[in-house]
């Protein structure tokens, strides 16, 4: 079977919508990424860290969807990652209220033994040194290096991310974040100046607007499934990166005509996440559900034109 390493963060969210509010709930770049890859056949493991007041019964619903979390460590007399942030009214666009590293603060990643081989790795959103940590433990060359990443790091750790970018064969990253590290506003100017920085492959994510697959001279667009209720989009960027690590380390086909279908599973998968509160949505996804949504996707997107 294919593997996958994720690292990324496994948290505490607290959230605010127009919708309601949650108290600490479970959340995490590396919990969504890995419920997204639990839709796939595939041995998937997360690389993170949590603190002793994490509950087992979070890490049982990851270990239950069979993600390998032998790979997170438990720190016992630590506190877990916190993030808590208020979306505004049109959900697209969100403030972070509280951003508390706390045992991230000195994490060193440990890839378990048996996913040092992995084909595919996806680097979370986290420290870039910590993404780095994860690359240099690998003990083969992974056939895909799948890197997403946030303002956050690029205020924080610029240099840093600047290396890890480097050594990445597909970076996703959404409108905003494209733009602050190129100072591009064009998309496409920006996708090619980070073509420049070293991704062969560039995915931005614009929300309920899609997402662009960017490679060479080669664009593909695949829009966002227009939805009914838009609950919650927490997750919906780790999510479409899941998805889309998922669908590439299980067919173990690297072309751009493939990834085009990985941006299709990755938006599909990501289109559920938005409709709870949380991971709430992903854990009880069914796989019948996931394939109508497919079709739904393909009937969207086909037409038949005749070019005279
Ligand atoms: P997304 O909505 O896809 O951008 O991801 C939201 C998730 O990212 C939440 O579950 C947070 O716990 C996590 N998160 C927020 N800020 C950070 C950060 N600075 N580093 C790593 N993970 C973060």
């Amino acid at each position: 079977m294919s593997k996958l390493v994720i690292v990324g963060t496994v948290a505490f969210d607290a959230i605010e919508t127009p919708f309601g509010k949650t108290d600490k709930i479970l959340g995490g770049a590396a919990t969504f990424i890995g419920l997204a890859a639990s839709q796939f056949k595939l041995d998937a493991s997360i690389v993170s860290v949590v603190g002793g007041d994490f509950p087992q019964e979070y890490l049982n619903l990851l270990s239950n969807k069979n993600i390998d979390i032998s790979g997170v460590e438990i720190v016992k007399d630590g506190k877990t990652f916190f993030w808590s942030g208020r979306y505004h009214n049109d959900m697209n666009s969100r403030d972070t209220l509280v951003t508390e590293l706390n045992v991230l603060a000195d994490f060193n990643p440990v890839v378990p033994k048996e996913y040092k081989d992995a084909e595919v790795v996806m680097l979370g959103n986290l420290h870039p040194m910590v993404q780095m940590g994860v690359l240099d433990q690998m003990s083969s060359k992974p056939k895909m290096v799948i890197l997403d990443t946030m303002n956050f790091w690029m205020d924080n750790a610029l240099e840093d991310l600047h290396k890890v970018i480097k050594r990445t064969d597909v970076i996703t990253i959404n409108d905003e974040e494209a733009r602050q590290l190129t100072g591009e506003y064009s998309l496409v100017v920006a996708a090619r100046k980070i073509h420049e920085m070293g991704p062969k492959y560039v995915v931005i994510k614009k929300g309920e607007h899609g997402a662009l697959l960017f490679h060479d001279d080669n664009v593909f667009y695949a829009p966002a499934l227009p939805l009914e209720e838009v609950f919650d989009p927490t997750g919906a960027g780790d999510t479409f990166a899941g998805g889309f690590a998922g669908f590439i380390a299980r067919s173990g086909d690297m072309s751009f005509e493939n990834m085009k279908n990985a941006v299709i599973y990755g938006s599909t998968l990501a289109s559920f996440c938005v409709e709870k509160f949380g991971t709430e949505r992903m854990l009880n996804l069914k796989g019948d559900e996931v394939r109508k949504r497919l079709q739904q996707f393909k009937n969207l997107t086909q037409f038949e034109i005749e070019l005279t």
